[in-house]
């Protein structure tokens, strides 16, 4: 089969090209194409309004996003961070990054977010923040990251990257702790081709996160900050205005894949899904199974899905414990549950576009 049969685990939503179109044209009247121009100012607006937020600052991609808002709040070097290694590259680098020490915390199995019960355990007097994930689009337990946080007076930041416009009872998730970070990378349900921003309660710190995305220049002469630069541009701000015209829309084809995956893979023994969560307005990001005493192994579906043009992705495979990097002082052993879950995880396909044709090929092979 050639590439262009081949289904990928995720493709990226687009407007026509004729909107995208409409929407650039004014840039070749003012040639302003970046530091924080009128597609910038306007999608900013968009969000904030989309979001149900107070307070945003756009970056060109999710990962600076976190860095710039862990480093805002200047924490002391050395620090310590609770958070997970069930998460993408992003979330500890960004922590390291900063001169800060991350600390894992397990998580649970149930809906693969921060085990909460277990944070409390990790605090030292070194403790600074918590950075929990919300992970595939679920809600970490909110109310009880907030509890310990006030407990011990630590800043709580979330990766927020999976859940772009889910909403608690109403809620929008950047409501939750002190600021979230959300990733708009052309892979997630909303894209600005690479693109993010963070959301925070307090709104003393857009000035600070306006200059530390821009090199830290706070005036025509003086610059306060070691800053370096991760402004989104105006391209990248003309696809979010167009694509958040449709993410509605995106988000409700993607129920209908979702829904057809779990009428399919519901109640096989050894096929494990995410649990569905109370008051939780979902946005569909990613189809998680898990694989436990299936009469395959998850590395069998992977390369049985392969074997028909069919990319799966072992997400989150291995755990950042084990990373080369970070593997001399960390252990995946040290979070088993989260070692476990890694182990017989797999993310299956799963965009607006995908048939449901597709979807029955792809449970079939699984449960052929
Ligand atoms: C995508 C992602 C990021 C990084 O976002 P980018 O926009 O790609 O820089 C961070 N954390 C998680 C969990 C992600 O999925």
């Amino acid at each position: 089969m050639s590439k262009q049969n081949q289904i990928l685990v995720t493709r990226s939503s687009m407007p026509t090209f004729e909107e995208y179109c409409e929407e650039i044209r004014d840039l070749w009247d003012t040639h302003f194409l970046t530091n924080m121009g009128a597609k910038h100012k306007q999608l900013e607006k968009d969000l904030l309004n989309y979001l149900k937020t107070s307070n945003i600052t756009l970056f060109t991609n999710g990962h600076l996003a976190l860095e710039c808002i862990i480093a805002v709040f200047d924490f002391p070097k050395g620090g310590e961070v609770i958070t997970t290694p069930f998460t993408f590259a992003s979330t500890t680098h960004a922590i390291v990054r900063n001169d800060l020490k991350p600390v894992f915390c397990d998580i649970n199995s149930e809906d693969f977010t921060i085990d909460a019960s277990k944070i409390e355990s990790l605090i030292t007097e070194k403790t600074c923040a918590i950075v929990p994930v919300h992970v595939y689009g679920n809600l970490c337990n909110v109310e009880e990251v907030e509890k310990i946080a006030k407990k011990y007076n630590l800043k709580v930041i979330y990766d927020a990257a999976h859940t772009f416009g889910v909403e608690k009872n109403g809620i929008g998730v950047s409501n939750f702790g002190d600021a979230s970070m959300f990733s708009f990378h052309a892979t997630k349900v909303f894209n600005t081709i690479e693109g993010g921003a963070v959301t925070y309660n307090d709104s003393t710190l857009k000035k600070k996160l306006n200059d530390l995305k821009n090199f830290g220049i706070t005036g025509p002469e003086s610059v306060e900050y070691v800053g370096g630069n991760a402004k989104m541009n105006e391209f990248q701000a003309a696809m979010g205005i167009c694509n958040l015209r449709h993410v509605d829309e995106e988000i409700l084809k993607r129920k209908a894949v979702v829904e057809r995956y779990r009428e399919r893979l519901e109640n096989i023994e050894g096929i494990k899904l995410s649990i569905i969560q109370e008051g939780v307005k979902s946005n569909y990001a990613y189809f998680p199974a898990v694989f436990d005493n299936y009469k395959y192994m998850r590395d069998e579906i992977f390369e049985k899905l392969g074997a028909a043009n069919i990319v799966a992705r072992k997400y989150f495979y291995p755990l950042i414990n084990d990373f080369e990097c970070y593997r001399d002082k960390y252990s995946s052993n040290q979070t088993p549950v989260a070692k476990y879950i890694a182990d017989r995880v797999l993310c299956l396909p799963l965009y607006a576009d995908l048939e449901l044709e597709v979807v029955d090929r792809i449970c079939d092979i699984i449960l052929k």
